[in-house]
């Protein structure tokens, strides 16, 4: 393929924004090369800047369930534009939304929309010290929450020791009360709980991993977590931004039937525009402002597009009674066709998958957290993306990251990535 256009483009924003992208993944770092600008998308496809089409796994990294540019999201915003695209002032359209979220997710009874997934993290996480006055919170290594301070934590020395910081500018203050957990490790867990008895005000987690590859919690886990904080007045605070709305209607929450006390959403809750929204019991969301006295705020929080677009999609959503069957059955579809011709080309691997969301390991080991993640074949993977995307296959250009499989894929489209598959294993 021709990526000449997209190579000029890149040195033009390279110029004028740091890495020339907004968000550094996109830089293609981990997989080497130029990153390719996208022109249009429509349904299951990507059209760059060279003229090329791609069939897309990326899906914005997780919003559009439904396929690009769909029909009744898009026209739900166009309408809303005309009459002004934002006010600073209550809108009914964020009640209509609020009550529909609600009576789609079990154990919530109020919710706040923010603009990010970052935000409704960050939020959810003042929240749960407000409530609980305690300071400390325990998150998962290779579990992403969005980029505020106290989520750019990496582990200290000794597993039970606190977290020092991941990033310049992330200060030691900070990551003292972050405690770094390993995945699907009930024991690790409880060693840090009793190691900072009546400290700890919140667990947060991906109640199904998504952005260390697809990772889903060991049976027992998520349970023995909710049995944890029960026992030690700790808040469990599941972050559903890539699940929410993606693995049943009402989230992991429904398709593992845990008990979230604040739950937080992002991607397929605002159909592709920016919104984030976190969510909880009365008891809970009444101690946020105006009602309480924890403070959090947003200009452009509950915008008008962005409430059009995420209502739009939470309609379609909802109506559809076999949506997430249809798409669990495409998802086991793939995961079976990519594992014959991997086996057939004697390529070492392992497939995670959860409803819609699978990733492809180069590793023979059970990947279960982390630093089993950790040990794909990163080379194996960067000939891999970029075979695939010779291919006309567009899957994220990091190892670390799950595929998102949606409403418009087809299965020809699903046929023709097992065929990329094939032919790229074959020079793997
Ligand atoms: C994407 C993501 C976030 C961050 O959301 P942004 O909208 O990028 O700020 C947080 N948590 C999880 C689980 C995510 O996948």
């Amino acid at each position: 393929m021709n990526y000449q256009r997209s190579s000029a483009l890149f040195a033009e924003a390279e110029s004028v924004i740091p890495g020339g992208v907004n968000s550094p993944v996109r830089a293609f770092k981990a997989v080497g090369g130029t990153p390719i600008f996208i022109e249009k998308a429509q349904g299951a496809y990507l059209y760059d800047a060279d003229g090329n089409t791609y069939i897309d796994y990326i899906n914005s990294w997780g919003p559009m369930i439904l396929g690009h540019a769909y029909k009744p999201v898009v026209d739900a915003v166009v309408e809303k534009a005309k009459k002004g695209t934002s006010f600073g002032t209550p809108t009914e359209i964020e009640t209509r939304i609020a009550e529909l979220a609600i009576s789609m997710v079990p154990n919530i009874d109020k919710i706040r929309f923010v603009n990010s997934g970052t935000e409704a993290c960050m939020s959810a996480v003042r929240l749960a010290r407000g409530f609980t006055g305690k300071e400390k919170i325990i998150k998962f290594a290779g579990c992403y929450h969005g980029h505020s301070d106290s989520f750019l934590i990496q582990a200290g020395s000794g597993a039970v020791t606190f977290g020092t910081p991941n990033s310049p500018g992330v200060t030691q203050g900070t990551a003292k009360d972050t405690l770094l957990a390993t995945y699907n490790d009930i024991e690790n867990v409880k060693d840090i709980i009793n190691a900072n008895r009546n400290e700890i005000a919140c667990i947060i987690l991906e109640p199904v991993a998504g952005n260390m590859g697809c990772i889903p919690p060991k049976s027992g886990f998520l349970e023995d977590l909710r049995a944890l904080c029960d026992a030690n007045d700790i808040l469990l605070v599941f972050d559903e931004v890539m699940t929410g709305f993606r693995l049943a209607k009402g989230g992991a929450q429904e398709r593992y039937n845990i008990k979230a006390d604040i739950v937080c959403f992002g991607k397929v809750i605002g159909g592709g525009l920016p919104v984030g929204a976190f969510a909880a019991r009365n008891e809970i969301m009444n101690y946020l402002a105006p009602v309480g006295p924890v403070y959090q705020a947003g200009t452009l929080s509950g915008n008008p597009l962005a409430m059009a677009a995420g209502l739009a999609m939470l309609e379609e959503l909802n109506k559809d009674s076999d949506i997430y069957d249809r798409l669990e059955n495409k998802t086991k579809y793939l995961h079976e066709g990519i594992q014959k011709v991997l086996i057939e080309n004697n390529i070492t691997h392992t497939i995670n998958r959860v409803g819609s969301m699978i990733s492809v390991h180069f590793s023979d080991i059970e990947i279960v957290d982390f630093q089993s993640s950790a040990t794909g074949n990163n080379e194996s993977f960067k000939k891999f993306f970029h075979g695939m995307l010779n291919e006309g296959v567009y899957i994220a250009p990091s190892a670390f990251e799950t595929w998102f499989v949606t409403e418009a894929l087809t299965y020809d489209d699903l046929d023709k990535t097992i065929e990329a598959v094939n032919t790229v294993s074959k020079s793997l």
